[in-house]
């Protein structure tokens, strides 16, 4: 089984373990380097993909439907790219308990990259940020001053840290 990330015709396929990789080292790279709720958001967005919690394979999703801020898209964008260039230079890879398979999570980050870079504020969703805060609950770490695992630095989810549960 696998999950899908697309943009229009563009797809990444990616297995359910490299995907908890895939999302670990961007969670840790995010997390390293997100200052506003703008970036804070997208990461945490991301830990919600948490497989170990929402089912082996139901993970995949559409970038235009990550929670992006429109009116400053292309800061968020610029984030989420330094985002995947971080992780790609193993920012805070000392913090998992497992090595992954760079041969395997390269290609699946550049081409996330690729995509980023490919997206458009005409493209994004404009209503999957406001619905997404919407359907957060009250004691949601969105709503709760983002708060970071203490073992992994990495920004909490609904679901707690996606690496103690990984
Ligand atoms: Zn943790």
């Amino acid at each position: 089984m696998s999950n899908i990330i697309s943009l229009d015709s563009d797809t990444i396929s990616i297995s359910n373990g490299l995907t908890a990789v895939f999302i670990d080292v961007l969670i840790l790279a995010g997390s390293r380097l997100a200052e506003t709720d703008d970036e804070k958001r997208l990461i945490v967005w991301l830990a919600e993909k948490d497989q170990s919690k929402v089912g082996m394979g139901t993970v995949g999703f559409d970038i235009r439907e990550m929670p992006w801020n429109i009116e400053r898209f292309e800061e968020s964008r610029r984030f989420m790219l330094k985002t995947v260039e971080l992780a790609c230079n193993k920012t805070d890879w000392d913090n998992l308990d497992y090595i992954p398979n760079e041969e395997l999570l390269f290609p699946m980050l550049n081409k996330f990259s690729y995509m980023l870079s490919k997206l458009t504020a005409k493209d994004v969703d404009q209503n999957a940020l406001a619905g997404w805060m919407a359907d957060a609950d009250l004691d949601d770490p969105v709503k709760n001053g983002f708060p970071q695992c203490e073992k992994h630095s990495a920004l909490l989810s609904c679901f707690g840290c996606h690496l103690c549960n990984n």
